[in-house]
C-alpha cells in the first residue's frame, strides 16, 4: 500500500520551523507495513496546494496532508481541498459547540474566526480533535483517501493515533514489513559495508539495506516488506552481527550511553568524568540515562589550567612542556581524578573546540581523550573541525566509545 505526505506551512520552506510531522507520520506508517512514496513541504499558497494534491494522490492510496487549518486567513488548506474535489463547504454545528465548549474551558474569548473553522468540504468525514479545536478530515479524491490533519505536532498525533492508525492497521491492502537497526561505534561507513558485503549476497533480495552515519557511530538499517518480514529481517540481524563484532552496541534506537552503562553495572566498577574542553557535556550524556548513578559518581570541569593543577593534581611542568591539550595532561588528569574522586576509572577530555585558539601544531578541533584505570590509560587524539558545539558532541561521544572498548578489553 503507497501513500504521500504533504506538509503545508511557508514556515516550513523559510526555516522557522522543522516539518517534525512528516517524519513522524512517515515512521508510524512505515511500520504498517505502507510504502512512503513521496513527502513535499509547500507554502500557504492555494494554487500550489491544488497542483500539489492533483500529482500526489495519483498514484497512492493515501495521502496524508498537515498543516493550514487554523482560523487565520494564512490557513487555506480546507479551501484548497474542496476546489480541488470540485465541492461546496458545509456547516457544521457540533464542530461550533465543541469549539465553544473548549474556549470556555479554558477561560478564553471565541472570535468570529471560528464560525470559519466549522467549515468543511461537503462529503468530508471529520476525526475528532481533543487537543484543539480543529478536527481532522477523511475524504476520498479519485482512488485516494485524503488525510488533513493540524500542522500543530501534538494535534495531529492525536488524530493520527486516535483515527488514521486504527485504520490503516484494518485496512487489508497493506502488507507486512518489519524494519530493525544495529547500532555500530568506533567504525567507519565504509568499513561496515566492507565488512557485510559477502553476507548480503546470500540474504533475500527483497531485503533493504541502509546506512546511516552520525557523530562516529553508524547505524545499519535491515527492513524488508513482504512474507516473512520478521523471520527475514531477524535472521539478516544476527548474521550481520556476527560480522560487525565487536563494533555493535545495540539495537533500535539504544544510545551509546545506555550500552555504556549496561556494561559499568555488569562489571560493578564506577566512573567519574574530568572535563576540560568538553565542559560537562559528557557528564549531560552519562546522566541523561536514568539509573546512571548506579555507577557515575560525579564529574571535575577543570577548564582553566590553575583548576587542572589544584583539584586534579596535574603537574604544572607536564603543562608547561607539553602544553594542556597533549597526551600526558590527559593522562594525569584522569590519574588526578580517580584520587579525587574515588572511582575505579575515569574518563578525562581535553582540547581546542574552537573555532579559534589553534596553534600550528595543536590546530582547533585537535582533542585528547584518555580512559583509564590506576593501572592502565588509554588515549587517543583526534583531529576534528572548526565547529565548536560539533567537537563538543562528537568527542564526548567518542569518550564513550572509547569507554565501551576499555571496558570490553579488560
Ligand atoms: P497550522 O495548522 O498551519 O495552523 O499550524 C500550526 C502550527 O503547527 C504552527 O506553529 C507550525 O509551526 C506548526 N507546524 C505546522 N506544520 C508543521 C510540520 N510539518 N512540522 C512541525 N510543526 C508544524
Ligand atoms: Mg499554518
Amino acid at each position: 500500500m503507497k501513500a504521500a505526505i504533504l506538509a503545508i506551512g511557508t514556515e516550513l520552506l523559510i526555516g522557522q520551523t522543522i516539518d517534525t510531522n512528516s517524519a513522524w507520520i512517515g515512521e508510524q506508517v512505515t511500520s504498517l507495513g505502507v510504502t512512503i512514496t513521496q513527502s513535499l513541504a509547500i507554502p500557504d499558497d492555494k494554487p500550489v496546494m491544488i497542483q500539489a494534491i492533483k500529482r500526489l494522490t495519483r498514484d497512492v492510496q493515501y495521502l496524508f496532508v498537515t498543516g493550514g487549518l487554523g482560523p487565520t486567513r494564512d490557513d487555506i488548506t480546507k479551501d484548497a481541498l474542496a476546489e480541488t474535489l470540485g465541492v461546496e463547504m458545509r456547516y457544521d454545528q457540533a464542530t461550533y459547540d465543541r469549539i465553544v465548549t473548549y474556549f470556555t474551558r479554558r477561560g478564553l474569548a471565541l472570535s468570529h474566526l471560528h464560525k470559519e473553522q466549522c467549515y468543511f468540504p461537503i462529503g468530508t468525514q471529520l476525526l475528532e480533535n481533543t487537543m484543539g479545536t480543529a478536527p481532522g478530515m477523511l475524504m476520498k479524491y479519485n482512488d485516494c483517501s485524503i488525510i488533513s490533519m493540524p500542522g500543530v505536532p501534538y494535534e495531529m498525533k492525536e488524530i493520527m493515533s486516535r483515527h488514521v492508525l486504527p485504520l490503516l492497521r484494518a485496512d487489508q491492502r497493506s502488507i507486512t514489513y518489519s524494519q530493525r537497526t544495529i547500532h555500530t561505534a568506533g567504525i567507519a561507513e565504509s568499513s561496515v559495508a566492507d565488512r557485510i558485503a559477502d553476507t548480503l549476497t546470500i540474504l533475500p533480495p527483497s531485503l533493504e539495506i541502509a546506512y546511516l552515519p552520525t557523530l562516529g557511530t553508524v547505524k545499519v538499517r535491515v527492513s524488508n516488506r513482504g512474507p516473512q518480514s520478521e523471520a527475514i529481517v531477524e535472521d539478516a540481524v544476527s548474521r550481520l552481527t556476527d560480522q560487525l563484532q565487536p563494533y555493535v552496541y545495540g539495537y533500535d534506537g539504544l544510545q551509546i550511553q545506555e550500552a555504556v552503562q549496561r556494561l559499568m553495572i555488569e562489571s560493578n566498577l564506577t566512573l567519574s568524568t574530568a572535563e576540560s574542553c568538553t565542559g560537562g557535556y559528557i557528564s549531560h550524556l552519562i546522566t541523561s540515562t536514568p539509573g546512571s548513578s548506579a555507577y557515575y559518581q560525579g564529574s571535575i570541569i577543570a577548564y582553566s589550567n590553575r583548576l587542572k593543577e589544584s583539584l586534579l593534581k596535574v603537574n604544572a611542568k607536564t603543562i608547561q612542556d607539553h602544553g594542556a591539550v597533549s597526551e600526558q595532561v590527559v593522562k594525569e588528569m584522569v590519574k588526578g581524578c580517580i584520587e579525587a574522586l574515588g572511582t575505579d576509572i575515569a574518563i578525562a577530555a581535553s582540547g581546542i573546540a574552537g573555532p579559534t585558539g589553534g596553534t600550528e601544531a595543536k590546530p582547533v578541533g585537535t582533542v585528547y581523550l584518555c580512559i583509564g584505570n590506576k593501572e592502565r590509560q588509554i588515549v587517543r587524539k583526534f583531529g576534528l573541525n572548526k565547529n565548536r558545539i560539533i567537537n563538543i558532541r562528537y568527542s564526548s561521544r567518542a569518550a564513550l566509545i572509547m569507554l565501551r572498548k576499555f571496558l570490553l578489553d579488560q
